[in-house]
């Protein structure tokens, strides 16, 4: 592992102060650990210090004054999955949150480094192999290479030839896109928000950049709007095998109905794409209709809209919409049979 040096902060300003302060600009907060120490291990992450924000004061979940709630970026996600609130009004992001890692991980990992994980591509930790994302411009070995777990949506590139076709991996993720939460942050220049649909960002010319975060920036928390969609919901995950694996392909979905019409919809997938994969106009095609297969699947051939696969990875476009309408079934509980 390449040397570090090691700051534990008390406060907010402190660390951001730790983090600009260090000579080779290579500083870095850690969290949870789960996912920086394996890319430090891998000398895919070579950070010159550890800023270690475990002592800062937000490992709280509170309301928000327009009745929403607030995530502490230090609360644990076993401790958000397992909060009697969030379970009351965000049962899709308990749900989401329980279907991703082990018990152990989710017991160290925190709501903030869940957004900062990195993707799971078998290239980007081989440094043996080209990986624009890991060292921009030396290629990817992933497009003619095993690509069964990559990305078929917003891909593109503007010389048309992807740079980079890695899937954000968070399962969490995909259910903060549904819900529309907002990420707080701070920096120098005082705080702003972020909401979720800008926050990760599509590789194209630059796929180095993983969100939109500034290097000189701390999450400090992420807020839920008031609206959780507590009646009808679910997160649907498709995986190699049932325990303890990232998503092929995963769909959060949450309605509000009355009686059988669709009076609300909100669809996101993960597992397809550089970010979890909405679009708004799939959405807007569910409003208005009534609890039906064929509308189910008229959303999903939407959402799926300019898809392309890979290779070993085609299977992922039609496995999605699959997907979505069984999950959509599920959310409204009148699952559709083959
Ligand atoms: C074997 C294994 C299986 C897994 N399976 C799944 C899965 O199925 N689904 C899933 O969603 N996840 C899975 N994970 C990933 C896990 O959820 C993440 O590793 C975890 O959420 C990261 O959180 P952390 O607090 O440990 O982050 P850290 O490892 O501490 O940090 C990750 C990154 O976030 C940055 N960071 C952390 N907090 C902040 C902050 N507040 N502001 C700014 N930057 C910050 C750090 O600098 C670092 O770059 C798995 C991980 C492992 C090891
Ligand atoms: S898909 Fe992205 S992360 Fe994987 S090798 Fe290509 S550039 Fe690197």
């Amino acid at each position: 592992m390449h040397p570090f040096s090691y700051a534990r902060p008390q406060d907010v300003k402190t660390a951001l102060d730790e983090l600009t302060a260090e000579p080779t600009h290579t500083a870095k907060f850690i969290a949870g650990g789960t996912n920086l120490i394996d890319l430090m291990k891998e000398n895919v992450e070579r950070p010159g210090r550890l800023v270690d924000i475990n002592w800062l004061p937000l490992a709280t979940i509170t309301d928000t004054e327009g009745g929403g709630l607030r995530l502490g970026a230090l609360v644990t996600n076993a401790d958000t999955a397992y909060n009697e609130q969030v379970i009351a009004r965000y049962p899709l992001l308990s749900q989401t949150i329980l279907a991703g890692a082990s018990p152990q991980l989710r017991n160290m990992a925190t709501n903030g480094g869940n957004l900062f994980q990195r993707n799971r591509c078998f290239y980007f930790y081989d440094r043996a192999t080209p990986c624009n994302k890991r060292q921009p411009g030396s290629g990817c070995g992933a497009l003619n290479g095993y690509n069964r777990i990559h990305a078929i949506l917003g891909t593109e590139s503007s010389a048309n030839s992807p740079q980079c076709i890695a899937t954000h991996p968070s399962d969490m993720c995909v259910a903060l896109a549904a819900l529309e939460a907002v990420v707080r942050v701070t920096g120098p220049n005082g705080e702003r928000t972020i909401p979720m649909a800008d926050f990760h960002r599509l590789p194209g010319d630059e796929p180095q950049y993983d969100n939109t975060l500034q290097p000189d920036e701390l999450v400090t928390a992420i807020d839920l709007p008031a609206k959780g969609f507590p009646d009808y919901h679910t997160y649907l995950k498709l995986r190699d095998r049932a325990s303890y694996a990232f998503a092929l392909v995963s769909v959060a979905v949450g309605l509000e109905l009355d009686g059988d019409t669709i009076t609300d919809a909100r669809l996101a997938l993960g597992g397809v794409a550089h970010k979890p994969w909405r679009r708004p106009e799939a959405e807007a095609l569910l409003i208005g209709k009534p609890t039906t297969k064929e509308n189910y699947s008229r959303a999903a051939e939407s959402l799926l809209e300019g898809a392309q696969g890979f290779g070993h990875n085609t299977f992922k476009i039609e496995l999605a919409k699959r997907a979505i309408v069984r999950a959509l079934g599920i959310a409204a509980r009148q699952e559709p049979t083959e």
